[in-house]
């Protein structure tokens, strides 16, 4: 069985073709600046197949995009099928799917009109990962889709950790919540995290720590999800590279009253020139700040020391939400790929239990157990794998 992913943005679209039974990844690409003029990139993982990289084929919307992805997976020379019949069902990755679902589910009239209703919680993934559907539709009649939500994970975490401390009608009324995000991601490396220790993971309790350009923590305690860092929206909880994530909301009222301005300016300083961007004025690109700081830009060092500081923190915080921790993960761009900045989360944190071998530790990119041997607490390095995860949900779903 052969699964099409699609994560579709507003002017982009990501997508991969695999084989969720045996994890066969056929081919993968992205297609950019819809609604421009249109980028294609097609990179096939099978021998003897071209690439092709950001080539202009033109698209004008979305139908034209999956149709260029379409057309490129059965092409006679670089295909790698033979026809779209070997298509046998498309997952999509939607982003908000409220209280209304907890976990993925076959797409249909009513499934399409619950993910519209939680549209105004994020503005702007939804609408595309709507016109994304759509478009698939329109170009596959007949092929079952599945929709994997981001939050759908996190919908497990009971109201001492969901509810904010304001007025209880804006809840009632509003919706207004912890949701959380990365739920993809987070329930892969938890439940590969189980099958690398050899036990059930009903019995484990885990921090993890996905760390990247937009970063989040979640305690999974017995494969659930009862506590996880961003919010609402994916602004809150750890600095990002360009996201402040938790802060005194007071800070909103001081600045747009001392600079004049607008909610829109507020929220574009918040979410694009804040976190380790904010600090260092040099980059949200953690290679970069490396460097800079290396070099001994005092900005630059510390906006890695805030960062690091607060994952420690945090990993902190969850172990006591759930009375103790098994395992901690590292995952995602910083957590898959940076050994020094691994040691500098755990640094201190021995007095739990939790410490990494340096020697182990000494790599980039791979699952492998870092912490030392015989420790209480194991730490792992799990690549993350979200478009596998929605694969599986998605030949599970329709069989
Ligand atoms: P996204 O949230 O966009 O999916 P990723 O998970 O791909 O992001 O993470 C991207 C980030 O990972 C980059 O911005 C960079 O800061 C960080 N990163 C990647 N490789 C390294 C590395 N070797 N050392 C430190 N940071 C790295």
């Amino acid at each position: 069985m052969n699964v099409l992913v699609i994560n579709a943005g507003s002017s982009s679209l990501k997508y991969q073709l695999l084989n969720p039974a045996s994890g066969e990844l056929l081919a993968k690409g992205l297609c950019e600046r819809i609604g421009i003029d249109g980028k294609f990139t097609y990179k096939p993982q099978v021998a003897g197949k071209q690439t092709l990289d950001a080539i202009d084929v033109a698209m004008p919307t979305h139908a034209e995009a999956i149709e260029a992805v379409l057309n490129a997976l059965v092409d006679e020379k670089n295909g790698v099928i033979a026809s779209m019949s070997e298509i046998d069902a498309v997952g999509h990755r939607v982003v908000h799917g409220g209280e209304k679902f907890a976990s993925s589910v076959v797409i249909t009239d009513e499934v399409m009109d619950a993910i519209y209703e939680c549209n105004p919680l994020a503005p702007l993934h939804n609408p595309a990962n709507l016109i994304g559907i759509r478009a698939c539709q329109a170009k596959m009649p007949g092929v079952p889709m599945v929709a994997v939500f981001d939050t759908a994970f996190h919908q497990t975490m009971p109201p001492k950790a969901f509810t904010y401390a304001i007025p209880y009608e804006y809840y009632q009324k509003d919706k207004m919540r912890r949701y959380g995000f990365h739920g993809t991601s987070h329930r892969y490396v938890s439940q590969r995290c189980a099958e690398i220790l050899g036990k059930p993971i009903e019995e484990l309790k885990i921090v993890s720590c996905h760390l990247g350009n937009g970063s989040s923590i979640t305690a999974v305690d017995g494969g659930k999800s009862v506590d996880t860092s961003m919010g609402l929206t994916p602004l809150a909880g750890l600095p990002m590279g360009t996201r402040s994530g938790d802060m005194d909301a007071g800070i909103m009222e001081y600045l747009m009253k001392q600079y004049n301005l607008s909610m829109d300016e507020m929220m574009t300083i918040l979410n694009k020139k804040s976190g380790v961007l904010g600090i260092s004025g040099v980059s949200s690109d953690f290679r970069d700040l490396d460097d800079a700081a290396a070099e001994g830009n005092q900005r630059a060092a510390l906006a890695v020391e805030v960062f690091a500081y607060k994952v420690r923190k945090m990993i902190g915080e969850y172990a006591a939400a759930m009375g103790g921790v098994d395992a901690v993960i590292f995952t995602a761009g910083v957590g898959e790929n940076s050994a020094d900045l691994r040691l500098r989360f755990v640094d201190g944190l021995q007095f739990m239990g939790i410490s990494i071998d340096p020697e182990k530790n000494n790599f980039r990119g791979e699952e492998r157990i870092v912490s030392p041997e015989g420790s209480p607490v194991k730490v792992l390095v799990i690549p993350t794998n979200e478009e596998l995860m929605i694969a599986k949900d998605t030949a599970e779903l329709v069989g």
